[in-house]
């Protein structure tokens, strides 16, 4: 794995310390001896994990993580904080200010390779997703994540699967107020558990008996809903092995006993707000799909999504010797809905038909707004009389019941034309049926609207 690891430290030779045992590791390394230098490589170049000392003249460590996640730009790239002391304070400070992880001075080979490690296998991830977020819609990620940040202060719904009574209680008791959390002491059970909750966050101890704890962590690894859950494994001392094992199975993060509850806190926490951000993503990934296959004012599938759908179902039916029919809808007399109710009336009115549309017809059949007060409705494995019959019903319903314009709820009266046109086996192209219906349409309107006319096959 190729990563880039921004070394930062304000002492020449702890730079060189730890780019040395990065640089056997293969990973790539820049370096930095300031705050504000540490800032400018973040912006500007592709960093993917910054390692930070926090003793630093000018512009400490927490000063430069509160700023690195202050930025959209760069709140992504995951921070691990070097503190020269062991103290539990500056590992809270370190984490309010944002960082994902810290190590203490001298940094152990086996915390700094798996802990940059982790990190590098997330960065990847949220990568992707920003990656996607950004070019499905074509606009900056910052601009699409900026308005609505995803909430950080919700306490977080946990699960932890711990055997033995008394060191589930103790840690029940570290998390108290910090996590809503459920204890399962079943394995087992607990995978299904796991899988039905709506947890952020699994805490795993090696506490069992005759069950294989990192079991566990790969089934949770191998289930689709349990798949980007985090896991945090609570190892004895002595069990590096077995940790090393488990971040390999794609465990996140571990704590050595005996467990500092700020430090359990602190890591949870950052799992957590890690978990919500990659799901913001997500969701925003697939937002901007359906927005841009959807029509915002009807709701229904636009001209695009019909453009890329219609060749899949005319396809079909042509491999499949299977009747394919086109029916395509204008209201009648428009304008003059408009002129007399405005444009927000005709919106009520287009908004109104596409729900009785919506209605009249079959869920595979695929209708859509064509543009402006024209719809197209593709009916696979309908013949010609079948849609014939289908557009005389939606004809006769929307002549039947007037429609409600307006706050004051005015009934108007609307009538529609339909062409209607089915697939010929033999030399038939989409253009050709599309071409059809829409003759048959023009066929409807010149007649005197308020009609339906089919193109027979
Ligand atoms: P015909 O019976 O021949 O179809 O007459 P018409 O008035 O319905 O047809 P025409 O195509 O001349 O006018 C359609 C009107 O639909 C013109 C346009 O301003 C209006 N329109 C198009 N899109 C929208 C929309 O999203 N909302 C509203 N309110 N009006 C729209
Ligand atoms: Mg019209
Ligand atoms: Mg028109």
């Amino acid at each position: 794995m190729t990563a880039r690891i921004l070394v930062v430290d304000d002492v020449p030779a702890n730079v060189r310390l730890l780019e040395v045992r990065l640089l056997a590791e293969y990973f790539e390394v820049l370096t930095a001896t300031s705050g504000p230098e540490a800032i400018e490589i973040c912006e500007h170049d592709k960093v993917d994990v910054v390692l930070l000392d926090v003793m630093m003249p000018d512009m400490d460590g927490f000063e430069v993580c509160r700023i690195l996640k202050g930025d959209p730009a760069t709140e992504h790239i995951p921070v691990i904080m070097i503190t020269a002391l062991d103290q539990v304070s500056d590992r809270v400070r370190g984490l309010e200010a944002g960082a994902d992880d810290f190590l203490t001075k001298p940094v152990n080979d086996l915390q700094l390779m798996t802990r940059v490690r982790s990190l590098v296998r997330l960065k990847t991830l949220t990568d992707e997703l920003r990656l996607r977020a950004a070019t499905t819609r074509d606009i900056g990620i910052e601009e699409l994540l900026g308005s609505r940040h995803p909430n950080d202060d919700q306490i977080p719904k946990v699960l932890l699967i711990d055997e033995k009574e008394e060191s589930a209680r103790s840690i029940v008791q570290m998390l108290a107020g910090g996590a809503d959390l459920d204890v399962a002491a079943d394995p087992h059970a607990a995978v299904f558990q796991a899988a039905e909750g709506a947890y952020e966050c699994v805490i795993v101890t090696t506490e069992f008996e005759t069950f294989d704890p990192l079991r566990l962590c790969s089934q949770l690894r191998s289930i689709d809903r349990t798949r980007s859950l985090p896991i945090i494994l609570i190892a004895g001392e002595g069990e590096d092995a077995r940790i090393i094992r488990s971040l390999e199975l794609g465990v996140n993060d571990y704590l050595v006993r005996p467990v500092d509850a700020h430090e359990l806190l602190a890591r949870l926490r950052t799992q957590v707000r890690r978990k919500r951000y990659n799901d913001h993503l997500r969701t925003s990934v697939t937002e901007t799909i359906e927005m841009a296959v959807t029509d915002a004012l009807t709701g229904l599938h636009n001209r695009r999504y019909l453009d890329s759908h219609l060749k899949t179902l005319f396809d079909r039916a042509v491999a499949r010797r299977r009747p394919l029919s086109v029916m395509m809808t204008d209201l009648d007399r428009f304008k003059s809905i408009n002129d007399t109710f405005g444009h927000d009336g005709g919106d009520d009115v287009l908004r109104e038909f596409a729900a009785r549309l919506r209605k009249n017809v079959r869920g595979i059949d695929l209708a859509c707004r064509f543009g402006g007060e024209e719809f197209v409705v593709v009916m696979p494995d309908t013949d010609a009389a079948i849609a014939k019959m289908v557009a005389e019903r939606i004809r006769a319903e929307i002549e039947r019941t007037p429609f409600t314009v307006g706050a004051d709820g005015r009934a108007v009266n609307v009538t529609i034309s339909i062409g209607v046109s089915s697939l010929r086996h033999g030399p038939d192209r989409i253009e050709d049926l599309m071409k059809r219906a829409d003759v048959a349409l023009y066929e409807a309107k010149s007649n005197g609207r308020n009609r339906v006319v089919a193109r027979a096959a």
